[in-house]
């Protein structure tokens, strides 16, 4: 068994990559914003907004500080199309639905929001699980808001449906999945409204923090818009309470150049993933998310690749004794098990399974396939001898 470490590490994410990959085009942008004086909602805001919307296929994009926020916003400019409530206003005692493996962020936008976080499992692809959802419906239920966890759409047609029977408000956590597709369609155009992140390590990135809010309706559209400004509208005028949430419009100006080369950035990651399934098939302990091809109905972009691994602690100890660095989704724990919270009545014993096991690797678009080989063969390495009771290999 080799145990020595790599020649070069691998760190789970390279942070400076996100300036050094394009140093000398990001500068000229500094110094071009900067120079224009252009800090905020200027002309690269609208610019990056109308891009987005036509990339996505959907009518409106509104910049925002980040996705939190952005799902707050959404939330509250589209909770009026429930038919339930006064505008803008959640009736205390109110359910949105979610899933328990998602960031803390998911429920805390729905806290904000002023109802009730509810978490259900998630399904073999660690994605809400429809049947989890229907049977958490209850009288008070006014909205899911499905995470598109990992660069992966859920299982739309069912949610749409179940929203459908129940009079439900859909929104979307699309923080991690700009440009996934399912049968066609965005993540993030399929409810009401939704929201999308670009943290710098997030699929789209920029220097900071940043988000957009999207939706085709142009009252929600208005309402988020004036949410995140203050409650000003076009005009001025102030319409109501508002927040102050615009993207800078720097980060703007970084995000437009780099949108038109995301479809590369796509490509890459889909082909790395394709690299994780060709060297990774046969290793019996470690469970692989779906992959690029095979599946008509999905089209993943990888935000992350998450794994299910036997001797998952181990395992992780002696791939960083190897200088690889691989992460533990939301810190080791879905949003139901962190006690401060309040959500440990929920009883979730799938996805308190599933945290033992889920494991995240190296995804991002300076990964070089010979970086996969070493990871991989770091992996059978550490299994080669070892048996482990329990679960074997099943397909997600
Ligand atoms: C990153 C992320 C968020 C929060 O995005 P920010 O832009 O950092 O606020 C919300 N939900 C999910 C699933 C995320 O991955």
């Amino acid at each position: 068994m080799h145990t020595a470490a790599l020649a070069r590490s691998i760190p789970f994410f390279p942070y400076p990559q996100v300036f050094l990959s394009e140093e000398d085009d990001l500068v000229s942008i500094f110094r071009d914003v900067g120079r224009r004086g252009a800090f905020i909602l200027q002309r690269d805001v609208a610019h990056f907004e109308e891009n987005l919307a036509r990339f996505l296929d959907v009518r409106h994009a509104i910049g925002v500080a980040n996705a939190t926020d952005g799902l707050l916003i959404a939330l509250r400019a589209a909770w009026t199309e429930s038919g339930r409530c006064d505008p803008g206003s959640v009736e205390p005692g109110s359910e949105v639905i979610f899933s328990s493996h998602t960031m803390v962020a998911t429920a805390a936008a729905i806290h904000f929001a002023g109802a009730t976080p509810v978490p259900v499992e998630c399904g073999a692809d660690h994605l809400i699980d429809p049947a989890a959802v229907e049977a958490a419906i209850t009288p008070r239920t006014r909205a899911i808001l499905p995470t598109q966890l990992n660069g992966r759409t859920a299982d739309m047609d069912a949610l749409e449906g179940i929203c459908a029977r129940h009079g439900l408000l859909l929104i979307e956590d699309a923080a991690q999945a700009l440009g996934a597709r399912f049968r066609g369609r965005c993540a993030g155009t399929f409810g009401a409204a939704a929201a999308i992140s670009f943290f710098p390590a997030k699929l789209l990135g920029c220097l900071g923090d940043g988000g957009a809010v999207i939706t085709g309706d142009s009252e929600i559209a208005a309402r988020a818009a004036a949410l995140h400004d203050h409650g000003r509208g076009a005009d001025g005028e102030i319409r109501g309470w508002g927040l102050n949430s615009r993207l800078d419009n720097l980060q703007a100006a970084i995000l437009d150049y780099r949108l038109q080369k995301y479809g590369a950035a796509i490509e890459r990651r889909r082909a790395l993933a394709q690299a994780y399934r060709d060297a990774l098939a046969d290793v019996d302990e470690i469970v692989l998310p779906p992959g690029p091809g095979g599946d008509p109905d999905h089209f993943d972009v990888y935000q992350n690749y998450e794994i299910e691994a036997l001797g998952r602690d181990e395992l992780r100890e002696f791939l960083a004794a190897r200088g690889i660095g691989t992460l533990l989704p939301w810190g080791g724990k879905a949003v139901h098990q962190w006690e401060a919270l309040g959500l440990r009545t929920a009883r979730l014993p799938r996805t308190d399974d599933l945290f033992e096991r889920v494991l995240l690797l190296p995804m991002h678009v300076w990964l070089a396939e010979e970086e996969i080989a070493d990871i991989a063969g770091a992996i059978k390495d550490f299994y080669r001898g070892r048996v482990f009771g329990g679960r074997n290999r099943k397909e997600r």
